[in-house]
């Protein structure tokens, strides 16, 4: 379900595609060159100092956010400063419980294991994970029928480090045995910029201060996005300016893109549109929005709404979705009269603006809301 839910096609996805390959080069590998996350960041270098000390490994990490704003990164970092070796891997990619069995067994004593997207794990390979993480040992079945026995093997101390889009995707289980758990937000404007400046000189892309605000500004506040703007902005610099990107040819290359001055592509703005003119604003329910939108409610939630909602578009409220007056002005149609007052109750709206919207990304408040789909 969860495989297909960022269209591809989409530059502003925040799903890696084929043209990032090159993130390798850039991936910062210390904390001077990991920008923004202040708060996990100043945690995470205190607990790797503390564990350095006892010569202990680190206690295990969740990292959880939308893709592409560094989990990957930041789980690289972790491993760098505690000097010790960092496997990668994938949920989907371990099937069977012998899979993670020989992953944990090759480890040596404080090696850092990344498993991103791991709440894609099979229950029978999770179920290993346990006793794994909190006794550092691998219960394996001997034998079959009545003779079957389990054994207990010693693994290595080591640090799992799980990334997932959403904590509350995680079993119980598995989010208890984490002793950190680290949200991860979007990224400022000044803090994409400073990400931006950081790699266009990796990459050798002419880029002034005025180029570096615009393209920043449009990024919906991730890295990789950043960087995938970056990147076709050189191609514009290329082929219709000087070479060095400025602000002219970074606004003409990102409105020939369809990319609007806050980041949305044409994608976000009919989501938006439809709102408007099929339900007055809102509030519309999840499932029928996304009926009307053709899209599936999973794709809204994780993909459209974090970005709306961030920037005030967009707020979600126990009766469902709605359009904020901001986002009725930045559609350029002008919001109905009494619109507040119809919204009245949502808890989320004060004269026509939002609040400060707290990011639910862990979808655990998603159970609780009583929309009224109709
Ligand atoms: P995720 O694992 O969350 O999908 P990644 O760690 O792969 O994201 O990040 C995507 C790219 O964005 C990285 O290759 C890196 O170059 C860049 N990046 C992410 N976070 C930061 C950061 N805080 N500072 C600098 N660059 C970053």
């Amino acid at each position: 379900m969860f495989d297909d839910y960022d269209d591809p096609e989409r530059l502003i996805s925040r799903e890696r595609r084929a043209e990032d390959s090159d993130e390798a080069t850039l991936r910062p590998t210390r904390w001077a060159e990991y920008f923004g996350q202040v708060k996990a960041k100043e945690n995470l270098q205190v607990f790797i100092e503390a564990a350095r000390g006892r010569a202990e490994a680190l206690d295990h990490v969740l990292l959880y956010g939308p893709p592409g704003l560094g989990k990957t990164t930041l789980a690289g970092i972790i491993a760098n400063e505690l000097g010790v070796n960092f496997r990668i891997t994938t949920g989907p990619a371990i099937e069977k419980p012998g899979d993670l069995a020989a992953i944990l067994t090759n480890l040596t004593n404080r090696d850092v294991l990344f498993i991103d997207e791991i709440h894609r794990l099979n229950r029978s390979v999770e179920e290993i994970l346990y006793p794994a993480m909190e006794d550092y040992a691998l219960d394996i079945m001997i034998g079959k029928g009545p003779s079957a026995r389990s054994i207990r093997l010693d693994l290595p101390q080591f640090t799992l480090i799980g990334a997932t889009t959403r904590a509350g995707l995680l079993t119980a289980p598995l989010r208890d045995r984490f002793g950190m758990i680290n949200r991860l937000e979007l990224y400022t404007p000044a803090e994409i910029g400073q990400i931006l400046r950081r790699d266009a000189a990796i990459l050798k892309i002419g880029i002034d201060a005025y180029g570096i605000d615009v393209i920043a500004g449009r990024s919906r506040g991730t890295p990789r996005i950043a960087i995938r703007l970056l990147k076709r902005m050189r191609d514009f610099a290329q082929v219709r300016g000087s070479g060095v990107i400025d602000r002219t040819i970074a606004e003409y290359g990102l409105n020939a893109l369809e990319i609007d001055e806050v980041g949305l592509d044409a994608t976000d703005r009919q989501l938006m549109r439809n709102m408007a003119e099929m339900f007055s604003g809102g509030p519309v329910g999840l499932d029928t929005l996304a009926a009307c939108c053709n899209e599936d409610a999973v794709t809204i939630e994780d993909v459209y709404e974090p970005y709306l909602m961030q920037i005030g578009y967009l707020a979600k409220t126990p009766r469902g979705r709605v359009l904020t007056r901001l986002g009725w002005e930045h559609l350029g149609l002008s919001c109905p009269v009494d619109y507040e007052k119809k919204s009245k109750g949502t808890g989320n709206m004060a004269n026509g603006n939002p609040i400060q919207l707290e990011l639910d990304l862990t979808g655990e408040t998603a159970g609780e809301e009583q929309e009224q789909d109709d």
